[in-house]
């Protein structure tokens, strides 16, 4: 019996490609470096719509509770548009999300050394680049009460959403942070409008208590979401993890993202609230969407999921030798000039997804050698 569980749920679109290659990854380290874990498989989104009837069924959600971390491909895509809001496929990701209390989504922006060019920003500015955003994700202006569009009667209408957080949503979501950069450069900013906003005037406040309380080691600055934005694209390496709410979170992972080239890149974690063992619930899954016009090609790139993968053994399972060898082989392969189509570049070989996949085995081989 393996020590650790992990629900696969490839979804839909180049889900399932990219997918099989992070597999193929996954079984060598169980095979040659004792990852011991088990993996279980089973549907969400468009193909669980069509395959079980709903986006996500009570089973799958059952064992998503049950799995030390799960790993999501993708779901959406044209054939499911025009469903109802409520039976889309994004339904079965946001009731994982929901159901597991995910209120931290985890959204590195690393450069790799290879792609230093694909970045929008200049060369120097980006090299070595390795920053973390914490976003709060299940509370603030996307989910406050009152909320709404009213008709005033008098040819006006009303639209109204409330920017709201409370003492606890937002220390929970400060310690993730600070726990964060413990393991990595010790540095903290927190991101808020604390100058125009009352709710960052309280984020401020929490934040500076309980770093006070608990994590007083840690580097804490504070910084104006707007300043945050502009700072990110003008001096990005001076961050090291940045935590904010909701919506400022959503926006700035956004633009840091962007800072590091393609899509098909970038990782990110959601975690849930810590047990009495100190493990949290947790699900991996790429930034990017299904992606149905390349689905069925074989080009999509693997990267993003398997970095995903790797996120979920640093913070699920604190196996960061093996994360760190991962990425060292997604370096090695790029460094081999070996690209998907989507971060091809003159003077590189463009590959398939599975000749990806067969690249990062042969360095993982060679790494283990
Ligand atoms: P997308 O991320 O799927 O694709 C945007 C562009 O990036 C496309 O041109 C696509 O080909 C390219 N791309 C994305 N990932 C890639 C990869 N790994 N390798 C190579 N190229 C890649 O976003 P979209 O087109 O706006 O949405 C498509 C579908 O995905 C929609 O149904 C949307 O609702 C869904 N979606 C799902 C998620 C999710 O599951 N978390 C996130 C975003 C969008």
């Amino acid at each position: 019996m393996a020590s650790k569980t992990v629900l696969i749920l490839p979804g839909d679109g180049i889900g399932p490609e990219v997918m099989a290659q992070v597999r193929r990854i996954a079984d060598w380290l169980n095979d040659n470096r004792k990852l011991d874990v088990a993996f279980d498989e089973a549907k969400v989104g468009g193909i669980a719509i069509d395959d079980e009837g709903a986006p996500i069924t009570d089973a799958t959600m059952q064992k998503a509770q049950d799995a030390d971390a799960v790993l999501l491909g993708a779901v959406g895509g044209p054939k499911w548009d025009n469903l109802p809001f409520d039976q889309k496929p994004e339904r079965g990701l946001l009731r994982l999300r929901k159901e597991m209390a995910l209120f931290a989504n985890l959204r590195p922006a690393m450069v790799f050394e290879q792609l230093v060019e694909a970045s929008s920003l200049k060369p120097e500015l980006v090299r070595g680049l390795d920053i973390m955003i914490v976003r709060e994700l299940t509370g603030g202006v996307y989910f406050g009460e009152p909320r709404g569009i009213e008709d005033l009667g008098n040819g006006e209408r009303r639209g109204v959403n409330t920017q709201v957080y409370t003492t606890s949503e937002i220390r929970r979501v400060a310690a993730v942070a600070f726990e964060l950069a413990r393991k990595r450069q010790n540095k903290v900013t927190s991101t808020e409008k604390a100058n125009v906003m009352e709710s960052g005037v309280l984020w401020r406040e929490e934040v500076e208590r309980l770093h006070q309380e608990q994590f007083s080691d840690v580097h804490l600055t504070h910084m104006y979401a707007d300043n945050c934005a502009m700072q990110l694209v003008r001096q990005p390496k001076q961050f090291d993890v940045i935590v904010t709410d909701n919506l400022f979170g959503d926006m700035l992972s956004d633009a840091a993202a962007m800072l590091t080239g393609s899509l098909g890149m970038l990782p990110s974690a959601s975690l849930g609230a810590a047990d009495a063992n100190g493990r949290r619930k947790a699900m991996y899954e790429p930034v990017h969407g299904s992606a149905p016009d390349i689905a069925g090609q074989g080009v999509a790139n693997p990267l993003a999921t398997l970095l995903s993968f790797a996120m979920m053994l640093r913070y699920s399972f604190d196996q960061g030798e093996d994360a760190r060898l991962i990425e060292r082989a997604v370096e090695n392969a790029l460094a081999r000039g070996l690209r998907t189509a989507d971060i091809v570049q003159e003077g590189t070989t463009r590959v398939s997804t599975s000749e990806m996949g067969d690249a990062l085995l042969d360095e993982l081989g060679k790494l283990a050698g």
